[in-house]
């Protein structure tokens, strides 16, 4: 089965890892460090590495302050950690629709989404394609809320020169394999606030203090350490952060594979008139890490099967966050977001990662046509 998504490790990715293997450190030590560096040097500000996309989406709102009486604007066409992450802190997820042609969070209907009480605007780089970050980020600041930017598909990408990472107040990446890089499990937190990424790197580690000067009781003894805020242990190791720091050298490389990839399907499906291919916004220069095809004539399900019968692993990404039992449960009603629930139904992701051949990107473009009855 060719899968819709895969990470590629090249020879120097396994150097990296076993080098550290025979170093002192195989946790939190100099190859974090070196990670964040190369990540900052990328997102164009301070980066705190995490365990997972998740666990950067937990860190961040937990920086934000978001608890219990907030309320946080979310974009439902996502995986559902961008909304859940906000709800485990205590917060009322607030779901506002997406733009029809991107998918990505729509300003208006997030300024038509503010309470008095919500304090983050959260957007989703939807397929690698960067947020409208400068009406977003008016809309959140005019709220006194936050801008966050879930950009688990898109590192490497930018929104009119800006790198993602310097488009919102809080960034959060996801390294699992099919993202855009990898490091087995991994993430990381952006932001361009000293207090945000303070707040970050105090929750990643248990809020621990170990300064001597920020201490309550600073003459307990030389080992003393303590807690002023809870936090968790979301460290990503050495080990990963080594295989972060190689992948992100060849970040370019898979950033024009994957745009390549893209313009290919582009090419090989626009005359058809059943699908519509990914649009793309002036401005935006997106790191891909989906070929989110839909699908206009209701025969979504049957391709997705079709293609699945004929070895091609195909996803649909995503189910609205709320349509999730957990949400529903909580009263969460389907209608909410139209533009959301029509993206989603006719959505299908065609694989899509540096690896995959033109032939294979051929060879599935054909099966498509074939299916909606068109010559190859
Ligand atoms: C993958 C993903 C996450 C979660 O990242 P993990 O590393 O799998 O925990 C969050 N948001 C979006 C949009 C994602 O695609």
């Amino acid at each position: 089965m060719l899968p819709y998504g895969r990470q590629s490790i090249s020879s120097s990715d396994v150097e990296a890892v076993t080098a550290v293997l025979g170093t002192d450190w195989l946790t939190t030590g100099p190859a974090v460090t070196r990670f964040e560096d190369d990540l900052a040097a990328v997102c164009g500000n301070p980066a705190v590495a995490v365990t997972s996309g998740t666990a950067a989406l937990h860190v961040a709102y937990a920086a934000a302050g978001v608890g219990p009486g907030q309320d946080v604007v979310v974009a439902p066409l996502t995986f559902v950690a961008t909304a859940s992450a906000a709800a485990l802190l205590g917060a009322d997820v607030v779901f506002a629709d997406v733009s029809e042609d991107t998918g990505n969070l729509d300003p208006d209907a997030a300024k038509a989404a503010l309470t008095p009480n919500t304090t983050v605007v959260a957007g989703v780089d939807y397929a690698g394609h960067p947020i409208d970050a400068d009406p977003l980020r008016a809309v959140a600041h005019d709220a006194g809320a936050l801008l966050l930017e879930d950009a688990a598909h898109s590192v490497g990408g930018t929104w009119h020169g800006r790198p993602v990472g310097d488009l919102a107040d809080l960034t959060t990446l996801s390294f699992f394999p099919t993202k855009n890089l990898t490091t087995a499990e991994g993430g990381a937190v952006v932001s361009p606030r000293a207090e945000l990424v303070a707040g970050a790197r105090s929750f990643r580690n248990h809020g621990l203090v170990r300064d001597k000067d920020a201490q309550r009781f600073p003459d307990e003894g030389p080992w003393h350490q303590e807690v002023h805020a809870f936090g968790l242990n979301y460290r990503l190791p050495d080990l990963l952060a080594a295989l972060g720091s190689s992948q992100l050298r060849r970040l370019d490389a898979f950033r024009r594979r994957r745009a390549e990839i893209h313009a290919r399907y582009d090419a090989a499906l626009v005359d058809v008139p059943e699908v519509r291919t990914p649009a793309r916004r002036d401005g935006a220069d997106p790191a891909w890490h989906l070929y989110p095809l839909r699908v206009l004539d209701g025969r979504r399900r049957a391709l997705f099967e079709y293609l699945r019968d004929h070895g091609i692993g195909v996803q649909v990404n995503y189910v609205p966050a709320y349509w999730h039992p957990v949400f529903a449960d909580l009263g969460y009603r389907r209608g909410l977001c139209p533009n959301a629930e029509t993206y989603y139904a006719q959505q299908i992701s065609l694989p899509l990662f540096p690896d995959l051949t033109d032939a294979d990107v051929d060879r599935v473009a054909a099966l498509v046509r074939e299916f909606l009855g068109h010559s190859v």
